[in-house]
């Protein structure tokens, strides 16, 4: 069973802003973003660097506290909550995936898989044991299951934080360049296995890239400039990946373009 009550969508954002200070001056990082997600959708959220991007994701991740805006997830405004239980709540129904893994060094790659089920209230017991097994399995990690992350290839440690941020089964999962240190070929296998698994899951997955092989696997794409939504697309709108990288250069081109 899924951990929300599916009445509601999975995630709305609205009105999201976020600025930061340098010095005298202000940087609007998100700039009045508003989506949502309902279950099993896959959104790609790609723009250039200093876009806003992480930013976005670690405001609807709780992590950064927003200016203006709400976000609010299963049907919970994130940020009505006190600290603890934000923490509590996240763990439960989102799973976090970064480009650099953070996984625990001391612990095997099986471990780490496990960990936020011990963190969380211990009631899990044989199936968590599970669907632990599974993961490893579906994941590709048998092999190499009681290795420590400093003897495992990079594609085989994001995967090891692919399988710890669906371990507890969320209801929304955050990626923020879940490819980006993996060369082409392993980063769409990866991309390939990752849907898949979400898919399976009923999970909604809001995915960052720079890569527009990757955002193709998202049924829709938004792209940020300065912290706004500048353009929104659909990939089955595009013949192909080819049709849709080109796209994305032009209007890449463009939105730089325009504001110079
Ligand atoms: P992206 O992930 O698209 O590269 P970010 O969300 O990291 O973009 O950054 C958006 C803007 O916000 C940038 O101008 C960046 O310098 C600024 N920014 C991000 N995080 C912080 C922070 N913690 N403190 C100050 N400025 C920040
Ligand atoms: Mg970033």
């Amino acid at each position: 069973m899924r951990n929300s009550a599916s009445a509601y969508p999975v995630l709305v954002v609205t009105q999201l802003s976020k600025r930061f200070r340098h010095g005298n001056e202000a940087v609007e990082a998100v700039k009045e973003v508003s989506l949502s997600l309902e279950r099993g959708d896959f959104v790609a959220v790609m723009g250039a660097s200093g876009s806003g991007k992480s930013t976005l994701l670690h405001l609807i991740a709780g992590l950064t506290a927003p200016d203006e805006g709400t976000v609010t997830i299963a049907g919970s405004d994130i940020f009505a909550m006190r600290d603890h239980e934000r923490t509590v709540f996240r763990r439960r129904e989102v799973g976090l995936i970064f480009q650099a893994f953070n996984l625990i060094p001391s612990l095997s790659a099986e471990e780490n898989i496990a960990l936020p089920l011990l963190l969380g209230d211990g009631k899990d017991g044989k199936q968590g044991k599970e669907r632990v097994e599974r993961l490893i399995s579906r994941l590709g990690l048998v092999g190499v299951r009681s290795r420590r992350p400093d003897a495992m290839s990079g594609g085989e440690q994001q995967r090891v934080a692919i399988g710890r941020a669906l371990v507890t089964r969320p209801s929304l999962i955050l990626a923020d360049e879940p490819t980006g240190s993996l060369d082409s070929v392993n980063g769409r296998k990866l991309c390939e296995n990752f849907a898949e698994l979400c898919h399976e899951d009923g999970a909604a997955v809001l995915m960052v890239t720079h890569n527009p092989t990757v955002a193709f696997h998202a049924e829709k794409v938004v792209v940020l400039h300065d912290g706004r939504v500048a353009h929104q697309c659909r990939t089955k709108d595009y013949g192909t990946v080819q049709e849709f990288t080109c796209d994305c250069i032009e209007r890449t081109q463009a939105i730089e373009g325009a504001v110079q």
